[in-house]
């Protein structure tokens, strides 16, 4: 059955010629009911207001709107699709607001009203930089309420890696601080058309009210940035550019100086960060 009464994706892309543009990472869901399920694994939406980034032909817009966002404020930078858009808004009325542009310079948060949520099928060359971006503004907690965001599989399992694993490094550090993430849905590369090389899935990252470890933000993120530059080598040398008294600072955090960056949790780089303030 139906999610509503619009026409099907396929004949959306059809009618619209909407052929997909890999420079755009478009790799759309044609799905209703799995993009309504994404919809529903964002969390209770109906008293929220959703941001979504590249709506696309409106697969997963549809699947928020029904889903009962209170309104759905779309940025899309190819223009081909903001008639498709068009009428999803009409057919919404109120609840759809399209802006044509790049998420990485509209400044969404003008058009909102909170509580808010982020939802989106992320095109897979901006979604590492749009997920930092949206886990390190200078204020904590962000405007934000929750994140559901669709990444390759590789970029999902280093959001949630733990200390010691390869995926570890940078992405889980920023995302575990000040975040609760978890992947909550796998896809296969049948399930977009056309279909990726890789899998993807999607993180759920509920906002914390406050980090885990008290840090200061721009420090933390220096000190992680340079820790996993250099991942193999021990934190002395890695980290000698941040002080000239490293190993103290390292050794009165609780870390010893011949350590590796993938072996050191949340805890100690939040400690380091610390030491590094004064
Ligand atoms: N949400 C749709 C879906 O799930 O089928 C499309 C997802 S597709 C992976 C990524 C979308 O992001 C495309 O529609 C693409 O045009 C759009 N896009 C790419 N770069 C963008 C940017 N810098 N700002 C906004 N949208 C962008």
């Amino acid at each position: 059955m139906s999610i509503d009464a619009l026409p099907p994706l396929r004949a959306v892309i059809e009618a619209h010629e909407l052929s997909a543009r890999k420079s755009l990472g478009q790799n759309f869901l044609l799905d209703l009911n799995l993009t309504a399920k994404i919809a529903r694994l964002a969390g209770d939406l109906e008293n929220c207001d959703v941001i979504e980034i590249g709506p696309g032909p409106g697969g997963l817009t549809r699947g928020l709107l029904a889903e009962g966002a209170r309104h759905v404020l779309a940025i899309e930078k190819d223009p081909r699709c903001l008639p498709a858009l068009a009428e999803i808004a009409e057919a919404y009325p109120g609840r759809l607001t399209v802006i044509e542009g790049d998420a990485l310079k509209v400044d969404p948060l003008q058009h909102l009203t909170p509580p808010i949520r982020v939802a989106a099928n992320l095109p897979y060359n901006i979604g590492t930089e749009l997920l930092v971006r949206w886990l390190t503004p200078d204020t904590w907690p962000p405007y934000w309420q929750s994140l559901s965001l669709m990444f390759q599989r590789e970029v999902a399992e280093r959001i949630v890696a733990v200390p010691g694993s390869k995926a570890y490094g940078r992405l889980a550090l920023l995302a575990q601080w000040r975040a609760e993430p978890r992947v909550v849905m796998h896809l296969p590369p049948g399930a977009f058309s056309p279909p990726p090389k890789v899998s993807s899935a999607v993180v759920h990252l509920t906002a914390l009210a406050q980090p885990r470890y008290p840090a200061e933000a721009k420090l933390l993120e220096r000190t992680v940035a340079m820790a996993f530059n250099q991942r193999r080598k021990m934190l002395r040398s890695a980290l000698k550019g941040l002080a000239p008294d490293i190993e103290d600072r390292l050794v009165a955090s609780g870390i010893k100086p011949t350590d590796r960056a993938e072996t050191i949790g949340l805890e100690q780089f939040c400690a380091l960060a610390r030491t590094l303030e004064s």
